[in-house]
């Protein structure tokens, strides 16, 4: 870490400072500036934050600069090289860029199965659904539960296709575990560290969304609590943020693709359904997003999005979804990838 004193501070703060750092381990490397010394500090900083507190509340210090970032297990200069996880016969985090789609939540058997067989004919490579579902409201419909589970086992059984399914409450896990692919941690649970710490000692692979306001880096913390515990099949999903913007239903930040892309080495899922909020944009997002490095997206799929329980307005119908696999083809083409 980088230490910078104050510009008034005397030789006693800046030996103080010096003393401090060897007291926690570290060999100080200072430099002389005309207004201020700027003191380097040599050392494992990883893992001990406590070390940038101790530092910058004594006399004379203006601030502390760690090197490394405290998001250390999920970070690039961690692992440099890209992560890749396998669910069943898919691997996420190569070049293939999988497509996981399906309805929001699960129904009934009827709309599960005919939904999970059109997209798989289109070519999607994972089945989404939910069957405990996070809403705005009490009163809504919360999810089928275990009978939702089932239904996806049973479509599971039927496309071939893996399962992703979301857990609200670590009471459910062991549930969800014995039937789901892959873990969801919803938006609205993505600082929720118990749950998070429960799934990391799981060992399923998990979908984790960024929270409506969570930044960048706080959303790399997320990811942490689960790595720490040692799970380290952690997808992460941009699935749009709350801006002043009510022209759609969140602000689908594109910029994190790269972002993330240059920061950590777990792979990046899009997800324009709930960036947007309206079926009209997912097909032009989704395109976005693959053209932004994307290594997978995430769209919510219904057979009669008018009478969907949740979400209909930003599904999209079967035939629309089959036009999107064609066009987002063609772009992952246009980068060296492919669907
Ligand atoms: C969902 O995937 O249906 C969902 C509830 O998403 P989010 O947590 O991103 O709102
Ligand atoms: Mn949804």
């Amino acid at each position: 870490m980088i230490v910078v004193m104050k510009s008034g501070a005397s030789p006693e703060q800046i030996q103080k400072a010096k003393t401090v750092m060897v007291e926690l381990g570290y060999q100080p490397h200072p430099i002389e500036g005309l207004l201020r010394t700027v003191i380097g500090a040599i050392g494992d900083e990883r893992g001990k934050p406590e070390d940038v507190e101790a530092l910058s509340i004594l006399g004379g210090v203006e601030k502390v600069i760690p090197i490394l970032p405290a998001h250390k297990i999920a970070s690039r200069e961690f692992k440099p090289e890209n992560t890749t996880i396998k669910v069943r016969d898919v691997v996420v985090g190569n070049n293939k860029i999988p497509v996981i789609a399906g309805p929001c939540s699960v129904e009934s058997e009827e709309q599960l199965m005919e939904i999970a067989h059109s997209i798989k004919e289109s070519g999607a490579t994972m089945l989404r659904g939910g069957a405990y579902k996070p809403r705005s409201s009490p009163y809504t419909f919360q999810g089928m539960g275990i009978e939702g589970l089932k239904l996806l086992a049973q479509a599971r059984e039927e496309t071939g296709l893996p399962i992703v399914t979301e857990i609200l409450d670590p009471h459910d896990l062991d549930s969800v575990v014995q039937y789901a692919d892959v873990l969801q941690i919803g938006a609205r649970n993505s600082q929720n560290y118990a749950l998070l710490k429960e799934v990391g000692k799981s060992k399923k692979p998990v979908l984790l969304k960024r929270g409506m306001s969570t930044t960048i880096k706080e959303f790399l913390m997320c990811a942490e609590y689960i790595l720490a515990e040692g799970n380290e099949d952690v997808m992460l999903c941009e699935r749009g943020i709350r801006t002043f913007e009510t022209a759609t239903r969140n602000t689908f930040d594109l910029n994190a693709i790269p972002v993330l892309k240059e920061k950590t080495h777990l792979p990046v899922i899009a997800d324009p359904s709930h960036g947007t909020g309206y079926w009209q944009y997912v097909t032009p997002m989704t395109l976005a997003a693959i053209a932004a490095g994307a290594d997978g997206v995430i769209i919510e799929v219904h057979n009669n999005p008018e009478v969907a329980v949740s979400d209909g307005g930003q599904s999209l119908k079967p035939h629309k979804f089959k036009a999107l696999m064609e066009k987002a083809s063609a772009v992952a083409k246009a980068i060296g990838r492919e669907l």
